[in-house]
């Protein structure tokens, strides 16, 4: 049996308390992650809500774009919410000139897309794989994900709210995103869903 894995959470800039919390209700152990020695040393990442162009400028000043890069793309699983989302894009609209993400998932985002009037909302989102009632989600300058490739799994699209229909969770493997903060909630159902996709990751390496 393999032990609980440790997931880290990129702690440049965001809401990184929120998710280490979240992730402790989910079971499993946690560890900040600022530099490459650290990320060398978990096992799965989230990345944070916060904002995606400090977030990229931080991560090139700390020399962490390509080892990031390099651990998505060696099968690391990771999971970004709201400006997280922006980085695991493989395409994204709307950033700031010369911006760029780490990529993994086959997805074009359109960061900042519900407009300044519905800068923050909430919206009910039933979400595929985790349980039978809506998730109350809680957007923030949140971007939506315009266009999935094939081997993206759409997890959720909201159901309320100004933005009815936009696709805002998705799963491409190893690999999750939510447009939404469910950190932010007190309801830890996406961070156990992580978990575990984590936790079937590391058997399938055994
Ligand atoms: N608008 C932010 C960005 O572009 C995301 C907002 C958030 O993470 N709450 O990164």
């Amino acid at each position: 049996m393999t032990a609980e894995p440790t997931i880290g959470v990129l702690a440049l800039q965001g809401d990184v308390r929120e998710h280490l919390r979240a992730l402790a209700g989910a079971g499993v152990r946690t560890a900040t992650v600022r530099r490459p020695a650290e990320l060398e040393a978990v096992d799965a990442l989230v990345i944070p809500g916060g904002e995606s162009t400090t977030m990229w400028k931080l991560a090139t000043a700390f020399e962490l774009m390509e080892p990031l890069r390099k651990r998505v793309e060696a099968g690391m699983p990771a999971y970004g919410t709201c400006a997280g989302m922006i980085m695991l894009a493989d395409r994204i609209t709307g950033g700031i000139e010369g911006q760029q993400t780490i990529g993994g998932i086959d997805m074009t985002v359109r960061r900042n897309a519900f407009g300044r009037q519905v800068d923050s909302f909430e919206a009910e989102v039933p979400l595929t794989g985790m349980g039978d009632t809506p998730y109350h989600a809680v957007f923030i300058r949140a971007p939506w994900v315009e266009n999935v490739g094939e081997g993206v799994e759409i997890l959720g699209r909201a159901e309320t709210g100004p933005n009815v229909g936009r696709i805002v969770a998705v799963r491409q493997g190893r690999l999750m995103a939510t447009s939404f903060h469910p950190e932010l909630t007190g309801d830890f159902r996406v961070h156990h869903y992580f978990a575990d996709l984590v936790r079937r990751a590391m058997d399938q390496e055994d």
